[in-house]
């Protein structure tokens, strides 16, 4: 977004960041083994697309790394006030503008507001009784406590998830003991990461259209996924088979076979994939525990059975605040109610995921239901930027303040959307996932082709909005 205003000229525009570097989520995640599950030629802006990526997926220091250069390079580190986390806002209706405070009691007034906070920030630590009396040592996987050494130690997993499937691995090589604890299996395809040869990194960074091809080629292979994710759930049993295999030729033990098998369509929870996953599970030292926890003491996680499993470390791999990370974003709009309290009253609405209504001025980067299970999420907030650009456009152009979408523009978009969602692999898989809310309705992932998103983004219609 930073990117783009200064590509347009503009110059007053200032960046809200909470830590101390630039990266987000491949900033925070540094657990063994972190990279991208969308290949780096698409996970990457298209305007700064890149041929040198050493791999397919590419891992966390290299992201981390590709997005601290572009922000210097194309002059938003400037732009940037660090460790200035958001704790309040007004919408200030005599004024037009948005006023913003941070947790260091820095206030600052502006016209429009792009909130850029992403899904997947805030850690979910389990609710289980007794987690603050365990005395070993204990971290979340996006805090990973580099301090503490696995060397011969009994660690214990809880939580099978994406970020779980990448650390795990390393972490059975490490420890004396590995006992992972499962709630749901997840569905888990062979993926090996290769290497990109140095000759074809030369093709692709000399020659921009062997580029364009590769991420297309990306693209549209991804794109395939959507129709099976979107109500056409039976296409998506070949690649379940191609996960049922991944288990059986991976798992010899049947026990373990049973319990890593998931119960639910594939695609109703996110699809995993790694060559090295269940070979750390089948290892000697590794344990998978799939029955339910009921506590945490000093030293041991008790499972429902009653039986004690003695650990020295514990990691949560449980996964973020997602549909209810929103609720960090304490900003009062213009009728003075503020965006978690309308959004827990009304459910959280808007229109394409990137304005609602009664919050003028206010857009969202990666807002509800523009997530996706199928392909890259930076796709979607290309898309978005252009659209903010285009709305505030709008808004100068007529020499007017502020923007407000019109309320049964949003609540067309929402009942469309939930419409299509309820035919949706989310909703019928037979899973619960971190994609739905609290009351079971999917807020986070986009229904359908992202170029469909493409199409009803790319342009910006002043009908939508009351434009003032
Ligand atoms: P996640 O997918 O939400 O997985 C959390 C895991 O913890 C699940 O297995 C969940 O079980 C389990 N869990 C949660 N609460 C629990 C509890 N109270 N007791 C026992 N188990 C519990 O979280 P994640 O693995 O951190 O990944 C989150 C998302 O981050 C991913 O889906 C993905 O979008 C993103 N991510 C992406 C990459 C990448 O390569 N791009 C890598 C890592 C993460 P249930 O399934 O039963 O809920």
């Amino acid at each position: 977004m930073a990117v783009q205003l200064r590509r347009r000229g503009y110059s007053d525009f200032i960046v809200l960041e909470k830590a101390d570097s630039v990266g987000g989520t491949w900033r925070d995640n540094t657990y063994p083994g972190c990279a991208c599950d969308v290949p780096s030629l698409m996970y990457s802006y298209s305007f700064e697309s890149r041929g040198s990526w050493s791999k397919v997926w590419s891992s966390q220091p290299e992201i981390e790394q590709y997005l601290k250069e572009i922000s210097d390079k194309r002059g938003v580190t400037q732009k940037i006030h660090f460790g200035q986390k958001l704790v309040s806002g007004y919408w200030s209706e005599s004024e037009s503008r948005w006023h913003l405070r941070t947790e260091s009691g820095r206030e600052y007034i502006a016209q429009y507001v792009v909130s850029g906070v992403g899904a997947l920030h805030i850690p979910n630590y389990p609710n289980i009784p007794g987690i603050d009396e365990f005395a070993g040592q204990a971290f979340h996987s996006a805090k990973w406590d580099h301090t503490v050494d696995l060397q011969g130690k009994r660690v214990a997993v809880i939580g099978t998830g994406a970020s779980a499937i990448q650390f795990v691995p390393f972490v059975q090589k490490e420890a004396g003991t590995l006992t992972v604890f499962q709630r749901t299996p997840a569905w888990v395809l062979p993926r090996k990461n290769f290497a990109v040869p140095t000759a074809l990194r030369t093709v692709l960074s000399k020659i921009p259209i062997t580029r364009r091809l590769a991420r297309w080629s990306v693209y549209w292979g991804a794109e395939s996924l959507a129709f099976g994710l979107n109500g056409h759930s039976n296409l998506m049993r070949p690649i379940e088979k191609v996960a049922k295999w991944n288990i059986e030729r991976s798992i010899a033990d049947p026990e373990l076979r049973r319990k890593l098998m998931p119960s639910y369509r594939i695609g109703c929870k996110r699809i995993l994939g790694s060559n090295d996953y269940y070979p750390a599970l089948a290892a000697p030292n590794t344990t998978v525990i799939s029955d339910r926890i009921e506590k945490v003491t000093a030293d041991s996680i008790v499972t429902a059975d009653g039986v004690s499993h003695p650990v020295d470390v514990i990691i949560y791999a449980t996964g973020f605040h997602v549909t209810d990370g929103f609720d960090q974003l304490a900003l009062k709009g213009a009728r003075g109610e503020d965006l978690p309290s309308h959004w827990h009253r009304t459910g959280i609405n808007t229109h394409l995921g990137i304005t609602t209504e009664g919050f003028p001025n206010l857009f969202f980067l990666l807002g509800p239901n523009t997530g996706l299970g199928h392909n890259s999420v930076v796709f979607m907030i290309e898309q978005q930027i252009k659209y903010i650009m285009k709305a505030i456009d709008a808004v100068d152009s007529r020499g007017a303040q502020r923007v407000d979408v019109r309320p049964e523009v949003q609540e067309h978009f929402n009942k469309n959307i939930q419409h299509k969602l309820a035919k949706g692999v989310w909703t019928n898989g037979g899973c619960t996932s971190w994609y739905l809310d609290s009351q079971g309705v999917n807020r986070t992932v986009w229904p359908g082709f992202t170029w469909q998103y493409w199409r009803a983004t790319k342009d910006f219609k002043p009908a939508e909005y009351e434009i003032a």
